[in-house]
């Protein structure tokens, strides 16, 4: 049912039975939640692993923006919504990473029916709900949806996810919406209590479909008490046993963005290292055959993003930045040999290998 149609219902229900309104809506948000409970969560994509598949540049958030919270770790976590009809977790995404230096926005995550993008690690703050809250609070932003069934899916993802990051940061869940104290807030409740911005959400929306932030802190709650105490996702806050690391070798700049690997070379959801980071070295491995080099406890990157290889020019090659844009017009002459680093990227659609921090010349050309 869509909402023109389910606002008809309700009004026509109201016009034959003035008693059934409120009837009707607290047996809608009771069932809201337990359609929720039926629903599978359907996880956690990273942004930067997302855009990598597409091909898409990921415009680090923290790269220059990087503050942490008032206390060291977030207080609680603000509840959104993205007052976007038709617009999927996918788009948010994907928008936010372009355009967040123009809008002056960013959150850590967008939710719909077909689950969570993180968009960066919950460690650092966003800008996400004014000055005040931005300083103590995670960020989330649940998207519209256009039926019932689909609204309890978004629901259920927003309410697992939610679950999760209190128990990643030890926090307990209390509802803060009516009184300013507590770890479950509304982006309202910011507004009333700790002021720097003025919307309501997710407020409408919720009660569009018969639902409030109090049915949303019990289901919460319900998703709260069913999980393991504290999954140890925050390095710098669980894990005080840490192995000790070896002297470093070196210190090297990053060519090329790097995802982070295990020591059995499994890709690891710690965030991507940037093009032109300095890097620790504390050694290098070599795991089925391919070499990497240890930045940390259990944190390998490979290391052709670091070292590069070698490759032949067979045509004259120009020079392109990471918007595919290129730069200058001097080239490179065919019959030399240029360093590569890390693995073919896609451009706009074009295939490119990094030779430098932002400079990239095209596959073809080799
Ligand atoms: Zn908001």
């Amino acid at each position: 049912m869509n909402m023109k149609k389910l606002l008809t219902a309700i009004v026509l229900a109201a016009s034959l039975a003035t008693s059934s309104v409120v009837w009707s809506t607290q047996v809608q948000a009771s069932t809201i939640n337990d359609t929720a409970k039926q629903d599978s969560y359907s996880g956690v994509t990273y942004l930067y692993k997302m855009l990598q598949q597409e091909g898409i540049a990921y415009n680090c958030f923290y790269t220059n923006n990087k503050f942490g919270y008032r206390n060291g770790k977030p207080e609680g976590i603000v509840i959104h919504e993205t007052a976007t009809p038709n617009a999927t977790a996918h788009d948010e995404a994907i928008y936010f990473n372009r355009e967040w230096m123009n809008i002056d926005a960013y959150v850590h995550a967008f939710v719909d029916k077909n689950g969570v993008i993180q968009m960066m690690t919950p460690n650092y703050g966003t800008w996400g709900a004014g000055p005040v809250a931005n300083s103590r609070f995670i960020q989330v932003e649940l998207c519209e949806e256009n039926n019932l069934a689909d609204f309890a899916k978004g629901v259920n993802n927003d309410a697992v996810y939610v679950a999760q990051l209190l128990h990643r940061y030890d926090l307990v869940p209390t509802n803060a919406v009516h009184d300013g104290q507590g770890t479950i807030w509304s982006h309202h409740a910011v507004s009333k209590f700790l002021g720097g911005t003025n919307h309501t959400d997710p407020d409408g929306y919720f009660a569009k479909w018969g639902y409030s932030m109090d049915d949303f802190c019990d289901l919460v709650k319900y998703y709260y008490d069913q999980q393991p105490a504290n999954t140890p996702v925050a390095p710098a806050a669980t894990t005080p046993t840490q192995p000790t690391l070896p002297d470093p070798v070196a210190t090297k700049v990053l060519m090329h963005d790097a995802l982070i690997y295990d020591e059995d070379g499994k890709v690891t959801d710690a965030a991507l290292e940037q093009a032109g980071a300095k890097l620790t070295l504390y050694g290098d491995k070599m795991i089925a055959g391919r070499k990497y080099l240890r930045i940390g406890v259990n944190q390998y990157v490979v290391a052709s993003n670091v070292e590069g290889s070698l490759r032949y020019l067979t045509h004259n090659a120009y020079l392109y930045d990471n918007n595919g844009k290129r730069i200058g017009t001097s080239k490179f002459y065919r019959g030399k040999y240029l360093r590569t680093y890390g693995g073919r990227v896609k451009i706009n659609g074009y295939k490119y290998y990094q030779i430098d921090v932002n400079q990239f010349v095209k596959v073809g050309n080799f």
